[in-house]
């Protein structure tokens, strides 16, 4: 069967190259992207042969960039639940209102996705060894998805991450080389390190036309879950912006490849931090440019202060109607307790960005409660317990007796 990849396409100026491990084009800088060929893709893939395929985000194989079945790396990402909110929605004024619980994955965190895309690819490129520049999320899962493979993994973090994020590299094998400075300064060292070691696949550096494309899933999924139906308005997480735009686009690939009959008219809106909000910025000032900041913000995971995807994220805000809102640290840790409360499910600080955002865009109307809203939590809160360590009660030690049970009970009723 032959692939429906095509090549790699200039996002900028449309130069084309061929499928490779490389993501800027040289002409203009601008990002490559993968391109595929559709009418390919829907003479052959169809909602029952999707809906018969694993639970994982290799049920929407036929639109990623995998050209051969063997080389996916399967530990079982994606596919998770979309979980209807009430009592959120309750809180929060809204009305028909989900949750993509994405906590749920191999690792705790949407970047399983990417990450089995990426390096599914590496190993098509036949590269021994995995790497990346990480907030820590994606360390967990190179780690993880390269002791799976039997590759052999480096992972560059800022020395500052939480320290749960570290062990959970750590215990898979992986070198982890710490750097004095930001994530910014990670990512730029990187950069320095692909062009002398090309060979190496670096998830999100000379890998990140593929890596991107996992996060598309989120927007598959999302529409299959809702019975072959999209929603109106989606509230997404924003560091690098690649998140945003990939499930936007993962919505427009359903009409591409005939699964939807219709172009999808969905709201984007995006969530990020004030201690890192380049991108809501640049959307609150009528700009597509981003001017880097630098992130001091609780939710280490969205602490990109140059992101790369920004501006797209900006332009795909403002052409769908959504927005880009920014919520305070205080925000972030009460909507972790909020969502916790009210729906049972624990996130990280990354979800707390975003069910805050989601309570503040509905709080200004941006999000209606006519709306069918999908709020996309992507990591898990036990890998950033420390957050919530001054905001939450942890009971109170008593006797082992009956009667100092009553009298904490009694005590506790006044
Ligand atoms: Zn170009």
């Amino acid at each position: 069967m032959s692939s429906a990849v095509v090549n790699l396409v200039c996002r900028e100026c449309g130069r084309t190259y061929p499928i490779s491990p490389t993501h800027v084009c040289e002409f203009c800088f601008g990002p490559l992207e993968v391109a595929y060929d559709y009418e390919q893709i829907a003479a052959r893939v169809t909602r029952e042969r999707i809906q018969s395929g694993p639970p994982t985000l290799w049920r929407y194989g036929e639109l990623l960039p995998i050209e051969r079945d063997e080389a996916r790396i399967d530990l079982g990402a994606g596919f998770t639940p979309l979980v209807p909110a009430p009592r959120l929605a309750a809180e929060l004024g809204l009305g028909e209102l989900y949750l993509k619980n994405d906590t749920v994955n191999p690792t705790g965190s949407f970047k399983d996705r990417v990450v089995a895309v990426a390096l599914s690819k590496a190993r098509e490129f036949g590269m021994r060894v995995a790497s990346c520049a990480s907030t820590g999320n994606l360390a967990n899962s190179v780690a993880a998805h390269a002791a799976r493979a039997g590759m052999e993994a480096y992972v560059f973090i800022p020395a500052n991450l939480e320290r749960v994020k570290v062990l959970a590299t750590a215990v898979y094998g992986a070198n982890i080389v710490a750097i004095d400075g930001t994530y910014d300064d990670v990512n730029r060292l990187c950069a320095e390190i692909v062009s002398e070691r090309g060979d190496w696949g670096f998830a999100n550096v000379n890998l990140r036309p593929f890596y991107s494309e996992g996060s598309k899933t989120l927007g598959f999924e999302v529409v299959e879950q809702l019975g072959w139906r999209y929603p109106d308005h989606v509230v997404v997480p924003v560091a690098s912006g690649s998140q945003l735009t990939r499930i936007h686009r993962g919505f427009e690939e359903l009409a591409l490849a005939g699964l939807m009959p219709e172009p999808p008219s969905v709201r984007v809106s995006g969530a990020q931090a004030q201690g890192c909000s380049p991108v809501a910025q640049a959307f609150e000032a009528g700009r597509s440019l981003v001017r880097p900041v630098r992130p001091s913000t609780v939710a280490k995971s969205l602490a990109i202060g140059n992101p790369a995807d920004g501006s797209y994220a900006v332009d795909v805000a403002r052409a769908t109607g959504g927005a880009i809102g920014a919520v305070s640290d205080d925000e972030i840790l009460e909507a972790i307790a909020l969502v916790a409360r009210t729906e049972g499910i624990f996130v990280e600080t990354a979800g707390g960005v975003t069910v805050a955002t989601l309570a503040k865009l509905a709080s200004q109307g941006i999000v209606r409660p006519d709306e069918t809203v999908v709020a996309y939590l992507s990591g898990n809160g036990l890998k950033t317990v420390e957050a919530i360590e001054q905001t939450v009660d942890t009971g109170t030690v008593i006797r082992p007796s009956i009667d100092a049970f009553w009298s904490l009970l009694g005590a506790q009723a006044r």
